[in-house]
């Protein structure tokens, strides 16, 4: 019976990675027709600032919906994207589409950010600087609006290159944060010579009020400025309110919507005290 049990494990398993793979090879092929074929869309979250919680900026998460699959998290598309090279159309399609809806907000008068999530490969691609730069200019955008997310993972690909391409960016007038400080193994060091703007505490921390406190504390000590992401509820949202933090981002204050939805709140939501947050809302 052992002997069945283990070789049934085994089918098992061959099953699952079959699936796996499948899935992969689905998801790689049908990603590369998704702009063609309009599957894509921007969700907006809201960036408030604290303690007021006033939408200041918002930051544009990718969503996809393809007819079969149905809608397909980044968490799952984007590493691929990335394996197979296609983020680089795909980021190119996300910067556009942003730096249109910016450059709306701003001539309606918003005083708003966006932020654009940037990954290694594309951040170090040979044009990307100029890329950026067509853009800006394109849609108009006072380059300071435009915030450009960068991973601890782009470090790792080339310190000096990172430097170099971070710096030119800044001198646009394009601002950086470190999104997901605290997540992966960045070491300290390493953050003191990397040249940005913003610190985005991890999710993954704000539960803990000691450990926020401290991210919260090394980006001002640096002088940056620095988001609390992943508040979802009032206890996370009086927890960063303590340690300071200038700006807080959750499913408390708003989930990813369509820019009409964030234009919504930047016109009515009225400036509120913490203990009276708005509720969840929204959908994606
Ligand atoms: P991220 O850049 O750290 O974005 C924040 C993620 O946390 C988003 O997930 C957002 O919906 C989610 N989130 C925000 N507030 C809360 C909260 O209170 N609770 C919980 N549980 N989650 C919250 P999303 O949209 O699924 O994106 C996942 C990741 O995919 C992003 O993490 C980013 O790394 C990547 N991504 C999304 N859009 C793009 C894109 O256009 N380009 C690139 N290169 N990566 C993207
Ligand atoms: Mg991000
Ligand atoms: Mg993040
Ligand atoms: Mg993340």
């Amino acid at each position: 019976a052992a002997k069945l049990n283990g070789k049934n494990r085994v089918e098992l398993y061959d099953e699952s990675f079959d699936r796996t793979l499948r899935r992969r090879s689905t998801i790689e092929h049908e990603l590369r027709h998704a702009i063609d074929k309009k599957q894509l869309t921007l969700a907006f979250q809201p960036v408030v600032a604290l303690p007021q919680v006033r939408p200041v900026g918002a930051e544009a998460l990718l969503r996809w919906n393809h007819p079969d699959l149905g809608s397909v998290s980044p968490g799952e598309f984007i590493p691929i994207a990335e394996e197979t090279g296609q983020i680089e159309a795909l980021g190119a399609w996300v910067l556009h589409q942003a730096c249109r809806q910016l450059s709306r907000w701003v001539t309606d008068g918003h005083d708003v950010w966006v932020s654009v999530n940037v990954s290694p490969r594309e951040l170090h691609s040979a044009d990307y600087l100029a890329r950026v730069r067509d853009v800006l200019r394109a849609h108009n955008v006072p380059p300071s609006r435009l915030v450009l997310e960068v991973t601890e993972h782009a470090v790792a690909v080339d310190v000096v290159e990172f430097r170099r391409v971070l710096a030119a960016l800044r001198a646009l007038g394009v601002r950086i944060a470190l999104d997901d400080f605290g997540a992966g193994y960045s070491s300290l060091g390493q953050l003191r010579q990397i040249p940005v703007d913003i610190l985005k505490i991890d999710q993954e921390l704000v539960g803990d009020v000691a450990l926020v406190d401290v991210a919260a504390r090394i980006g001002k000590r640096l002088g940056l400025q620095v988001i609390a992401e992943g508040i979802s509820d009032q206890a996370h949202h009086r927890l960063v309110a303590e340690t300071g933090c200038q700006f807080g981002q959750g499913f408390l204050f708003g989930r990813g919507v369509p820019a009409e939805h964030l234009e919504a709140m930047l016109v009515s939501m009225p400036p509120l005290r913490h203990d009276t947050a708005v509720s969840p809302s929204g959908s994606s």
